[in-house]
């Protein structure tokens, strides 16, 4: 399996030694020494694909520029790390990365009034309109991750001192968003089931109201938080909200682009997505969505003039630094998303798949579930401390023996070293896979006497 993998590298890169004759040749055509350095190409792609059809050779290039690996984790292991899951590119997305890696290849046909998202080829202007429709809003932005979201909100609503409610659960980089505008975050505390409720953030609000004199200028919630997984009453929350007049910012970090996300049905001012998170992206892309109402704030155009030359620049939008995704990034993102369009309607069976795994581990005398259950997510947070910690305290690896067990049967990102609580992620991985990850479980719990019940 690994050298089959090393192989397709390898013939993925002599492909590109071939692209890069191509791309030094005259526009007429490839002279006589580089048809022979493509003949020589050609020759070294096909010894390459009689390794990988064989399963033979040896690793010949193990570098990119000398220093860099190359990455096979999500060819030659099943990855459960928390963050990576959904971020994994699509197959149409890694066709993207290849033909619009070059730095500004967004911008071939970039015509007045020059604004990424009103390019028509490649069609970034319909994948706008379709990604408002997708979350159900009026306007949206792709961003260079959810992060940058926060921030344009915060950096449009948030004056210095202003109170931002975001819950005992918020990402940090809520906390930077906000403290980069000069407000300071109130958490919203946690209920017994490490839910936050429409209740709690009521009163909160109430608290701030009554300790600063003001409104908070802001309430950002985490549809689903990244400590637990948990999905929390946003739409709930939203009409809170509403009810004092305080915008609602929904973080669907861990839900636009893996289940379905209704902003408006949310009540959500504004929608925040991640795209290298949830939406099989690569880094850093995002989105931003806003409702017609709060659109013109946060997407506000350029007002400046220069006092030399008198020059203004359009309809770039401040926020957004007038453009903001460019090249593979974009593309890549583009090209998943009919995938991840489609993959949210199959939310049930990612669900059920989570579920399913959490359900073997249960099994395993002493592990437990830290994350509401039965699961609503794929992102899990258990408590091995009972199971496989009990062995890790006489293990002379001490808590890596368990790294060491799961990566012999291919599996990795797990926390290395953590045996008590850590989180892992089944998102996409296939009932095979599922199987394969669960039975892995139990036949490390069993190998090291740990009761397994039915
Ligand atoms: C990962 C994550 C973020 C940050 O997303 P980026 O796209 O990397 O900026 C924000 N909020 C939550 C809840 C997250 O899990």
């Amino acid at each position: 399996m690994k050298e089959q993998v090393q192989k397709t590298f390898e013939a993925l890169f002599a492909l590109e030694d071939i692209r890069e004759v191509l791309r030094e040749a005259l526009p007429t055509g490839p002279g006589p020494d580089e048809e022979r350095a493509i003949r020589e190409g050609v020759a070294r792609v096909r010894a390459i694909l009689d390794d990988l059809e064989a399963g033979t050779g040896t690793p010949a290039v193990t570098k990119i520029a000398g220093s860099l690996d190359i990455r096979n984790r999500e060819e030659a292991y099943i990855n459960i790390q928390p963050i990576q899951a959904a971020g994994r590119l699509t197959l149409e997305a890694r066709k993207a990365l290849i033909a619009y890696g070059d730095g500004y290849s967004t911008c071939d046909a970039c015509r007045k009034p020059f604004r990424l998202d009103k390019i028509t080829k490649p069609p970034i202007a319909a994948f706008h309109e379709d990604l408002a429709r997708f979350l159900n809003m009026d306007t949206v932005r792709v961003v260079p991750g959810a992060r940058r979201g926060f921030q344009a909100v915060a950096s449009t609503l948030v004056e210095k001192g202003d109170p931002v409610i975001v819950s005992a659960l918020a990402h940090y980089t809520e906390f930077l968003a906000v403290e980069a505008a000069g407000g300071v975050v109130r958490e919203v505390g946690l209920s017994k089931q490490n839910l936050v409720t429409p209740d709690a953030t009521a009163e909160k609000i109430e608290d701030v109201r009554r300790e600063t004199g003001r409104n908070p200028a802001l309430i950002m919630m985490d549809h689903v938080d990244y400590q637990f997984g948990n999905v929390h009453d946003v739409a709930g929350i939203a009409k809170v909200a509403h009810q004092y007049d305080v915008p609602f910012l929904l973080n669907g970090a861990y839900t636009v682009g893996v289940m379905p996300v209704d902003g408006k049905a949310i009540g959500a001012d504004f929608v925040v997505g991640s795209g290298h998170k949830s939406m099989a992206s690569p880094a850093p892309s995002g989105v931003l969505a806003a409702t017609a109402e709060w659109a013109p704030r946060v997407f506000r155009t350029t007002a400046m003039t220069g006092d030399v030359t008198g020059r203004t620049f359009g309809i770039k939008e401040v926020e957004n630094l007038g453009c903001t995704l460019m090249g593979g990034t974009l593309l890549s993102m583009m090209a998943s998303f009919p995938t991840v369009k489609e993959r949210t309607l199959r939310w049930d069976e990612e669900v059920k798949k989570s579920n399913y795994f959490i359900d073997t581990l249960l099994s395993i005398a002493g592990s437990r579930v830290l994350s509401e259950y039965p699961r609503k997510h794929t992102l899990s947070k258990i408590d091995t401390t009972g199971s496989f910690d009990t062995v890790a305290r006489t293990h002379k690896r001490r808590g890596f023996f368990l790294s060491d067990e799961l990566s012999k049967r291919g599996i990795v990102g797990e926390f290395a070293g953590a045996t008590r609580t850590w989180k892992l992620n089944t998102y996409g991985l296939s009932w095979k896979q599922i199987r394969y990850l669960a039975g892995a479980f139990t036949e490390i719990a069993e190998k090291y006497e740990l009761p397994v019940t039915e």
